[in-house]
């Protein structure tokens, strides 16, 4: 990304909370696909006189949040009210922590250029979503529409804001960062963090730093709703501001919204500032009090985080960097590989085998590994007769698309293949090559009379025996075996 002038970006990420309730009430947080205002109740649609009551569990899932990116959890934290009048806010003030939110300080490393960086943290707050307003136009977009509904389903679904420092200095370094916070929220269980439902919310602030080195005027972009439109709006930031700055014109502080479809962000509002919230203290909660205990409960609860499984791969499979980030991306994938090499199977041809095999069969299934066929004692059963040479590669990989297509056991697999559990070798193979050689008899006649100088027509009769065997010869046995039988 070339620009002029140091790119400073810092990213505030709503992650939907996997409760399943929302956060001050009993309603079910499935809101998607649901009859619209099918899950509410008079605390989150604010009927007058209705008591909000938190949900342990979002404190939980946050604590954990806040646990995995090195943070402090606070013994005491508590909620505000922040004001603002739109329609999908019924109470016409979300409760959010402000002052003294849950977890502050931490950091969570990325990756730029090769190299490690680390991005700090400033703090994880909670908060309740909003509902979601419906237009009936065909785009779904306001523009056009002659009214709009509300469905209130999601409004008091928890949220954890997730603020960072403004450390990031490049779109792919932002990028890295959502991908790994999304993958450290799917390892904690903290949320499915999908982009494309909203689960997971990126507004991405960015500035130009002026030519002494002090921080430019900062814009906020909102409503990218991938990693690719996140990279892309901030590329299209970074070259307006770029431009307003060398035709000496001034930024303003403000709100831009990322139009996907034109590639352009524009300007939604003059960006509001604190007091533009009246924010109070929220009176009827109580605030959130922890303790020691609780918190080191909360710790001991976590998993193996990320970075502590690539480290461990790396170690105990001596797998490289790149096979080990391919593994770990989903713990899902992960725990199989794990099982995979339990049962038996050597950790590298393992490795591949997930790798290249498994994922290129979940791809054609549309599916997650959690839905393979092929359990990982089979697949390690397969792997290792390949290692012990009783199986080729060749026809071990048509034995696994089968053992997926198909739904069968192994040996009906390997006996369906027409492979043979034992391999072709001794005289059984030597009666193949008889055979090809006697079919081929001007190639023979060719390389005994000493005219196969580069070994090509040696090559094709191995490659026609290989065939003939359907991959049960070893290569080595069938190119010694031809030689001797050549020779006399
Ligand atoms: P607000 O709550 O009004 O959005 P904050 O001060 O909490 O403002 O900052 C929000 C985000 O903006 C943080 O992620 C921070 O890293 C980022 N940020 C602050 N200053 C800059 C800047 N000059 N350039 C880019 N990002 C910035
Ligand atoms: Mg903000
Ligand atoms: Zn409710």
């Amino acid at each position: 990304m070339a620009s002029k002038r140091p790119i400073v970006i810092g990213l505030e990420v709503h992650l939907q909370l996997g409760t399943k309730t929302k956060l001050f009430c009993s309603c079910s947080t499935d809101y998607i696909g649901k009859t619209p205002n099918s899950n509410v109740c008079p605390i989150c649609l604010a009927v007058p006189g209705s008591l909000p009551l938190l949900n342990d569990s979002a404190v939980a899932l946050a604590s954990r949040m806040g646990l995995g990116l090195h943070c402090t959890i606070q013994k005491y934290s508590n909620f505000h009210r922040k004001n603002y009048f739109y329609p999908d806010l019924p109470k016409a003030y979300q409760v959010t922590q402000y002052e003294l939110p849950i977890a502050t300080k931490g950091y969570l490393d990325i990756e730029s250029d090769g190299g490690a960086k680390r991005v700090r943290i400033h703090h994880l707050h909670l908060e309740e979503d909003a509902g979601k307003l419906v237009h009936p136009t065909a785009d779904g977009r306001l523009t056009g529409a002659s009214y709009s509904l509300v469905d209130y389903n999601r409004g008091g679904v928890p949220l954890s804001e997730i603020v960072s420092e403004p450390d990031m200095s490049s779109p792919a370094e932002a990028r890295d960062y959502v991908m790994r916070l999304r993958q450290l929220a799917r390892y904690l269980d903290v949320s499915d963090g999908e982009m494309e439902s909203g689960s997971l919310r990126v507004d991405a602030n960015i500035s130009l730093s002026n030519p002494d080195g002090s921080l430019g005027t900062r814009v906020e972009i909102k409503n990218m709703n991938s990693l690719k439109s996140l990279e892309r709006a901030l590329e299209y930031e970074i070259a307006r501001q770029n431009k307003v700055l060398d035709t000496g014109g001034r930024l303003v502080q403000e709100t831009r919204l990322w139009d996907d479809a034109e590639g352009v962000t524009r300007s939604m509002r003059s960006k509001e500032t604190a007091a533009d919230y009246r924010y109070f203290p929220e009176m009827d909660l109580a605030p959130i009090v922890l303790t020691d205990e609780e918190i080191e409960a909360f710790r001991r609860s976590m998993p193996e985080l990320p970075w502590e499984k690539r480290e461990r791969f790396m170690r105990d499979f001596g797998l490289d960097q790149e096979e080990t980030a391919l593994l770990t991306e989903q713990k899902e994938l992960a725990a199989y590989y794990e099982a995979v090499v339990k049962a038996g199977a050597p950790p590298a041809r393992a490795a591949n085998w997930v790798r290249m095999e498994v994922m290129r069969l979940l791809n054609e299934l549309g599916c997650g590994i959690e839905d393979f066929p092929t359990k990982p004692g089979t697949l390690a059963q397969l792997v290792s007769k390949v290692e012990k040479k009783e199986l080729s590669s060749t026809v071990a990989k048509d034995i696994l698309a089968l053992l997926v297509r198909e739904k069968i056991s192994l040996d009906e697999a390997i006996a369906r293949s027409g492979a043979s559990a034992t391999r072709l070798t001794g005289d059984a193979l030597d009666e193949v090559i008889r055979k090809i050689m006697t079919a081929n008899p001007d190639v023979v006649a060719t390389i005994q009379s000493g005219q196969d100088k580069k070994g090509g027509k040696a090559k094709f009769l191995q490659g026609l025996i290989m065939k003939e065997t359907r991959g049960q010869a070893d290569p080595k046995e069938v190119a010694a075996s031809l030689e001797r039988l050549l020779q006399g």
